[in-house]
């Protein structure tokens, strides 16, 4: 008989699990999503009147051919490419992302700064023991004040010493001296750094629409409104909300690995201690529209300062003009609370306040106010902290003797591999390794991955 497969969740990695199973023929399994719509995370919200807005500014840039014939095969030429033009807001500047490659259009204090300090730190041993100590080593005390020190707090919520550095690959962009003189000497921009210096993104309906086009053609396997609430590793039988209870072969979960450990009668104690460490900070999107073409060609801004209360704004309607009606801009921003703290007052007016003092509006745009979106999620960034890899390799292996693979953003608690694309292949992998196809690539946690 075919083993039953049931997979927690209906985001990126769950769909991409799904598909999978549904591509290799494999019918035995379910999809159980506590939302009443797929997409987790990356899902996009239209009102009715057509403005649309996704949780932070979603984009996306894929690593796997898998994932690119995905999105072709539902979207085709309905995903749009950009070129990304992203910017630092500091000192009352526009300063081109990568920070470091362009602090020529620093003040000349600041500049000094930067430039002393990158060549203190190109002659430092360097030994870190945290992430702050390697933004210090590695960018000296000029970028580090001026920006990655500033930025990384705000988007973190939490000491940069309580972070580990391993997971920085190509999330950080890291120094190259001679380029960077180079720029500051003949004042060139350098502005393509990255994975995602070229991007794109659905002509209609948001991010969230690559995921309602999956999960359109899973249908017969997602329920809905279907929340896990106990899980018995043991006798692979779980728990719904409404007391219905499913048996299982193999589980796929994409929850957040503490709520799901948490729910989980049979495992030992040292795993749920290790999965009470885990570290994760909040977020609070703010969409905001306006009533007239705002026509900069910025994809998002970065804000390290911290008299303004988000992180980064992203021009959605840059993105594609059909996510607003004619002649609209849409603003989405995102702030960051540390996983204990209340929401903000009122995100909506500090948002709007925040854009004017940012200069991205004027104060009479606030006149021409047409649109406004809040929504929090409590799980937003899966934090590296110093003990995540030791506790990630107590809780995954154990789980994974009980035939469950927890993967997916917070379901592997991974930011490193913690984008869409990434999700979706995790998914994906986890579904091949079910059926005995292959080792996984993408998790970095997977038991058998050595
Ligand atoms: C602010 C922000 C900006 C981002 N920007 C980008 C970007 O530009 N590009 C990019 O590629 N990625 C981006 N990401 C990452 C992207 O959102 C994630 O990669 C992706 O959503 C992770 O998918 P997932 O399936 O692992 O998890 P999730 O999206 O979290 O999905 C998990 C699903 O499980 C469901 N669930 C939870 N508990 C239960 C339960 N008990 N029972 C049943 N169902 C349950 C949830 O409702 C959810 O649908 C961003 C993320 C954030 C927060």
């Amino acid at each position: 008989m075919a083993q039953k497969i049931i997979i927690i969740g209906a985001g990126p990695c769950g769909l991409g699990a799904a598909w999978r199973l549904s591509e290799l023929g494999h019918r035995e399994f379910t999809v159980l999503e506590r939302n009443s719509y797929p997409g987790g995370l990356a899902a996009s919200f239209t009102d009715s009147e057509g403005w649309t807005f996704d949780i932070g500014g979603h984009v996306i840039f894929s690593h796997y051919p898998e994932y690119d014939r995905i999105l072709q095969e539902i979207l085709g030429k309905q995903l749009v490419s950009h070129t990304r033009k992203a910017f630092i807001r500091t000192q009352g500047k526009w300063i081109p992302y990568p920070f470091q490659n362009n602090v020529r259009h620093l003040s000349p204090e600041a500049l000094l700064e930067c430039l002393v300090g990158l060549a203190w730190a190109g002659n430092q041993p360097h030994s870190p023991r945290n992430f702050k100590e390697w933004i210090r080593a590695t960018f000296g005390h000029g970028i580090a004040k001026h920006f990655m020190e500033p930025y990384n707090e705000k988007v973190w919520g939490i000491p940069l010493e309580l972070m580990d550095f391993n997971w920085i690959s190509e999330r950080v962009k890291t120094v190259d001296f001679e380029k960077i003189m180079r720029n500051v000497i003949y004042k060139k921009d350098d502005d393509d750094w990255g994975p995602n210096a070229k991007f794109s993104y659905p002509k209609f309906g948001g991010t969230g629409e690559i995921f309602r086009r999956m999960a359109k053609a899973l249908l017969d396997y997602i329920c809905y409104n279907s929340e896990v609430v106990e899980i018995d590793v043991k006798n692979k039988r779980l728990k719904l909300e409404d007391g219905s209870e499913m048996l299982y072969d193999s589980l796929i979960n994409t929850m957040p690995l503490n709520e799901f450990v948490r729910r989980c009668s049979g495992l030992k104690e040292d795993v749920r201690k290790a999965a009470q460490k885990l570290v994760h900070n909040k977020g609070i999107m703010v969409g905001v529209g306006i009533r007239r073409r705002i026509r900069p060609r910025r994809s998002w801004v970065y804000f390290p300062d911290p008299s303004v209360p988000f992180y980064r704004v992203t021009y959605l309607t840059n993105y594609s003009s059909h996510v607003a009606p004619p002649d609209h801009t849409t603003f989405i921003a995102e702030t960051t609370c540390r996983s204990d703290e209340g929401d903000p007052g009122d995100p909506v007016s500090q948002t709007v306040e925040g854009l004017v003092s940012a200069g991205l509006i004027k104060e009479d745009d606030k006149s021409r106010l047409a649109a406004t979106w809040s929504h929090t999620v409590e799980y937003s960034y899966p934090i590296p902290s110093l003990d995540r890899n030791a506790n990630l390799e107590i809780i995954h292996p154990e789980l994974e003797r009980f035939g469950i693979l927890s993967r997916g953003r917070f379901g592997g608690w991974v930011y490193e591999t913690g984008n869409t694309d990434h999700a979706v292949m995790m998914g994906f992998e986890a579904a091949e390794k079910l059926l005995n196809m292959r080792k996984e690539t993408v998790f970095p946690f997977a038991a058998s991955t050595d």
